[in-house]
């Protein structure tokens, strides 16, 4: 009962964007509605030292990993509004757009997350290794 601490799945630590490595430090230095500093990335996790820009040029895929879910995303949004809520077309891409807009960090800041958690292994020791 003493080591069952918190052990954090790999979709929270994705949604929550921790570090994949040790699932605790946080990949941004600030809250993703906090508008301060939205892009802003430590260089290294601050719990287990994990690098969070392992390669040059290693963020231009999270680029494609935001791309998919936006083409998807603004396919159905706009799609489900005409079809099924029967909105104008006008109507849905101004929604969208206003959507789009809010959302646009923490959009940046997912994909980072989960592209990041595609290529760094969970390790569970790696809080004690340092
Ligand atoms: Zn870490």
């Amino acid at each position: 009962m003493d080591k069952q601490e918190k052990n954090r799945g790999v979709l929270s630590s994705i949604f929550l964007m921790k570090c994949p490595r040790c699932r605790e430090g946080d990949l941004f230095y600030t809250h993703t509605f906090s508008y301060s500093r939205p892009t802003e990335m430590p260089d290294k996790c601050e719990i287990c030292k994990q690098s969070f820009s392992p390669e040059p040029g290693f963020w231009f895929g999270a680029m494609f990993v935001s791309y998919i879910w936006m083409a998807w995303f603004c396919l159905f949004f706009v799609g489900g509004g005409i079809l099924i809520a029967g909105m104008s077309v006008n109507g849905a891409f101004a929604l969208l757009i206003v959507i789009c807009a809010i959302f646009y960090f923490w959009i940046f800041r997912i994909s980072r997350s989960m592209w990041i958690h595609v290529y760094v292994k969970y390790d569970p020791f790696a809080k004690s290794k340092k």
